[in-house]
């Protein structure tokens, strides 16, 4: 059947049901809410359309109750559905579904609007039981920054209020009641429509995927959008507000027998569902914790740009080679226990699959096992470790939805390349299942020794786990020796410099040190911005010294700090003529160490502004955002030295970025932790011990002296260095050794 004919006989049937969503797929989004409205032809047509004999048209929005009456209440034919399903209007008089008067949620809405008064642009908007944060009008520059500070407020409101959750919307983040959802809407319909009933839903929010997925076989969903952005559960696609408008009145005419001429009808998302991955050859699938892009709408640009760094960069070209695909969590979670299904993207090179983890599972998973657990156990940081079983017991749970959603991706002796901590058990997981192909693990975090592994009481299970893969790769030959430790002290492996032979297999374990694209840093791709020229030009005349980083514990950004406030008393010839300028990515806000974390970053920037500043002269310039990679290059090539300095790191590419940015006839200085990653590569910088603030304040001294054929002749070697493993040559060195490793097990 062509796709005229399908919906031709789709817009002929009786009964039909038709939900659609109000903002963004009946009308444009305007600046405001209160500026979007339904013009008052578009009312009297969805009433006519709605009062057809076989129709049943309901408008299902996620605003106040009361707009929506004061827009649609004269429609008396049309169905209507309030706040996301929250309130149902079906034959003229309101109810709400839920068992709350969502009185609860006011200190929510009492701490967001205390936020967003001291933020140009954002507006609260406060409804029966939820409240929205818009973020619509909130400057570029600060949009990240309070994305994430309000993440934080709601993330720390939400760990005391069962019954609620988060809904990102279109440059929107919501609360509300978890009984409230789109999905509500459709048996209503279907109730009021009839079992014969054929549904079909248009929307063009994430908020209406939940809708989408609550239909049946017979049923079709319409994403209304210019191109597909996001994993979507609907099969087709109309552009925007005016098309959708178009179709419904194409529609109209279509059941009235008119010959409906050149059809303003849904165009096919082209998809490959599930069902039928095995007839697709599918040469390689990626699996991480999280997706790159397509981002959710409102995502804000500067994070977009910082996703484009190396990682995404190296493997979207080896996945694309290959008819590659891509499986991470979708970044949404959802109420209840039960694990979403799995989404495809479409149209995207490599096709991406994402899956929905329950709220309360993924709080225990991500927050709990992998940031509270593992994160600081792999960096060395035992004092900042919990080992709590219900978290692992969710890390068990998680690492097995992640490995049959593979095992119903592809077929069984495709190759799979998982990344990083999160996912140590999907091997094992995948075995049991029947895969055949080769099993790749690749650590982006360090490996600790014996000692430190073992305090994990699920040290063996972890360890079994990723011995199920065949090819276990890490950041360093350093990362190595500990896997191999690790492997000697808890099973009776038998283990050499690369490889662990165990149960009759060969398991590979090797450095493959991840790199950057050193081309996007080299200056000709520096952006000037009147953030980086006002900021550069505040220091001029001074030596710069930067420190780049997610504010993260790990990153030993506290004491960098203290080290350069004893620069500052052990060499006073620096005062006044040395600027620090640190920059701070909002990281991981809403986990307690990280906000305390930023709290004494603070305090320690305070204290040494305090003692050492003068009227014209700030020690400490800090930045608590992110920057584009062009505005970091114009940074890094500015700099006289850079710090990086993280008492422990799987590798550091900012300390590579930083190489790559210099003018080689005059190269700034790179201060290193011997305990980066990067290290054992860069082994021409300034090596310094994080923890030894002296020695450190001292090592800062070392490279603002540095004679310039000295500079000249390190950074040649750096460069080199930084050349020979790039981001693109990691990717390809890692897959091939995974094929490598197919044949019999
Ligand atoms: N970065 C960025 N914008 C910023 C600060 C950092 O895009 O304002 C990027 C930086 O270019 C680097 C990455 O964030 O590519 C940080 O990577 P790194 O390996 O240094 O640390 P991670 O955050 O992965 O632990």
């Amino acid at each position: 059947m062509t796709t005229p004919e399908h919906w031709i006989r789709l817009a002929r049937h009786s009964p039909l049901g038709l939900l659609v969503d109000l903002d963004g797929t009946l009308i444009p989004f305007a600046e405001r809410p209160d500026l979007a409205r339904p013009p008052e032809d578009l009312v009297d047509f969805l009433d006519a359309l709605a009062s057809s004999p076989g129709i049943t048209l309901a408008v299902v929005s996620g605003r106040l109750r009361s707009e929506i009456e004061q827009f649609f209440g004269r429609a008396r034919s049309l169905w209507l559905a309030a706040e996301h399903g929250a309130f149902l209007r079906g034959d003229g008089t309101w109810r709400s579904i839920l068992d709350t008067d969502g009185s609860e949620i006011e200190d929510l809405h009492v701490t967001l609007a205390g936020i967003a008064l001291q933020s140009p642009g954002a507006l609260v908007e406060r409804k029966s039981a939820s409240v929205a944060f818009h973020f619509r009008r909130v400057p570029r520059q600060i949009a990240p920054t309070l994305r994430v500070e309000v993440e934080a407020a709601v993330e720390a409101w939400l760990a005391s209020h069962a019954g609620y959750e988060r809904m990102p919307g279109a440059e929107v983040l919501e609360v509300r009641p978890a009984a409230a959802r789109k999905s509500a809407v459709v048996p209503w319909v279907r109730e009021r429509a009839g079992a014969q009933a054929r549904l079909v839903a248009l929307g063009d929010d994430v908020t209406d995927e939940d809708m989408f997925e609550a239909l049946g076989a017979a049923d079709e969903a319409v994403l209304v959008a210019p191109s597909v952005e996001r994993p979507t559960a609907a099969r087709w696609i109309l552009d925007g507000p005016a098309e959708t408008i178009g179709f419904l009145r194409w529609l109209d005419a279509a059941r009235a027998g008119a010959a409906p001429g050149p059809p303003l009808i849904p165009r096919p998302i082209p998809r490959r569902a599930p069902a039928d991955a095995d007839a697709v050859a599918y040469g390689l699938l990626a699996i991480s914790n999280r997706l790159p892009g397509p981002y959710p709408k409102g995502t804000p640009e500067l994070d977009r740009k910082r996703q484009v760094g190396g990682l995404v960069s190296a493997l979207e070209p080896v996945l694309a080679a290959r008819e590659g695909l891509w499986l991470g969590w979708s970044g949404e979670t959802s109420p209840g226990k039960a694990f979403g299904p799995v989404r495809l993207s479409a149209g995207t090179r490599p096709v991406l699959a994402s899956i929905d983890l329950p709220s309360k599972t993924h709080q225990l998973y991500y927050g709990g096992f992998c940031n509270r657990t593992l994160w600081p156990l792999f960096h060395t940081l035992p004092g900042r470790v919990r080992f709590v079983d219900a978290e692992w017991e969710a890390y068990v749970e998680v690492n097995g939805r992640f490995a049959t959603a593979a095992a119903e991706l592809v077929p069984a002796d495709c190759a799979v390349w998982v990344h990083d901590f999160h996912l140590l058990l999907v091997a094992s997981e995948l075995r049991r299942l029947g895969h055949r192909g080769p099993l790749g693990l690749f650590l982006h975090v360090p490996f600790p020794g014996a000692d430190l592994f073992r305090l994990i009481p699920w040290a063996d299970r972890l360890i079994e786990g990723i011995l199920e893969f065949d090819l276990v790769g890490v950041q360093t030959d350093y990362d190595v020796r500990n896997v191999m430790q690790v492997v000697g002290a808890v099973t009776p492996a038998t283990v050499s410099d690369d490889a662990v032979r165990y149960r009759g297999r060969r398991i590979g374990v090797r450095a493959f040190p991840i790199g950057i694209i050193p081309e996007t840093f080299e200056v000709e791709a520096a952006e000037e911005s009147e953030e980086t020229t006002a900021l550069l030009g505040s220091v001029e005349g001074r030596r710069l010294i930067l420190g780049v980083d997610r504010l993260d514990y790990t990153k030993g950004i506290h004491e960098r700090i203290e080290a350069f406030g004893r620069l500052l008393g052990l060499f006073p010839e620096w005062r006044g003529n040395v600027s620090y300028v640190q920059i701070s990515v909002p990281s991981r806000a809403d986990v307690v160490e990280y906000r305390e974390q930023r709290t004494r970053i603070e305090a320690a920037v305070g204290r040494v502004n305090g003692e050492f500043g003068e009227a014209h002269w700030t020690p400490v310039r800090y930045l608590y955002r992110s920057y584009g990679q062009a505005e970091l290059a114009r940074f890094y090539r500015a700099a006289d030295v850079c710090l990086v300095t993280p008492l422990r790191d799987g590798m550091n590419l900012v300390a590579k970025e930083f190489v790559a940015a210099q003018d080689m006839e005059r190269p700034g200085v790179l201060v290193l932790s011997r305990f980066a990653g990067a290290a054992l590569e860069l082994t021409d910088a300034v090596l310094t011990n994080p923890y030894h603030t002296d020695g450190m304040a001292k090592d800062i001294d070392r490279a603002l002296r540095m004679p310039a054929a000295e500079r000249i002749e390190r950074h040649a070697r750096l460069a080199a260095a930084v050349q020979r493993t790039t981001a693109p040559l990691w990717a390809e060195g890692y897959v091939a050794a995974l094929e490598a490793c197919r044949g019999p097990r």
